[in-house]
């Protein structure tokens, strides 16, 4: 299976991911998580990409989309993999189209989280609260403020632009991380 799990930062798509990488031996390929690797081990992409983050705006495209195509040629995707927190602007949809095209791959599902925006803000308040140290360093209400309007603008079209392909299934987020993960399972058994 080969999906992509879409929704606003908050939504739950990690944890989610997790589930799906638990019970169905997936790989999770998640460009904030690569990301958050490449600010701590300070490579370039880090060094270019940790100003960016932290103020909650989108790093550019053709870095995200040569991590990703990377990532996609190592053995453990072959078995299926969720992106998680990519493709983020309609530029990655295309060029992701365009790479697994060329690496003869086909995408099953995309997945969307719908959630209600102001329950967000509280959600991801309170995950900043329960990480204690870990804390992300963008967790913080102005940059969630950030990252949810980039979110609105630049990742919320990717919808329409799934559902014209016939890949689209939406899921209600705001419900208990058990139905949200059963309404994915029917998902799974709809798709095949
Ligand atoms: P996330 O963990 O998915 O919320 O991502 C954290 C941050 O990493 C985002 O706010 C962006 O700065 C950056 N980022 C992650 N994925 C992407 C992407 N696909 N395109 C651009 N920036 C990204």
């Amino acid at each position: 299976m080969r999906l992509i799990l879409l929704g606003p930062p908050g939504a739950g798509k990690g944890t989610q991911a997790q589930k799906l990488v638990d019970q169905h031996n997936l790989v999770q390929l998640s460009t904030g998580d690569m990301l958050r690797a490449a600010v701590k081990a300070e490579t370039p992409i880090g060094l270019r990409a940790k100003a960016l983050m932290d103020a909650g705006e989108l790093v550019p495209d053709e870095v995200v989309v040569q991590i990703v195509s990377e990532r996609l040629d190592e053995p453990d995707c072959g078995n299926g993999f969720i992106l998680d927190g990519f493709p983020r602007t309609v530029p990655q949809a295309e060029a992701l189209d365009a790479l697994l095209e060329r690496k003869r791959l086909q995408l099953d599902v995309v997945i969307e989280l719908v959630v209600d925006e102001d329950a967000l803000l509280d959600r991801v308040k309170k995950r900043a609260a329960e990480s204690g140290d870990n804390v992300r360093s963008d967790d913080n209400a102005d940059a969630l403020k950030k990252r949810l309007d980039v979110y609105r603008a630049q990742t919320a079209p990717l919808a329409q632009f799934y559902r014209e392909k016939g890949l689209l299934k939406q899921v209600n987020g705001m419900a208990a991380i058990e139905e949200v993960s059963s309404e994915i399972d029917r998902i799974f058994v709809e798709v095949g």
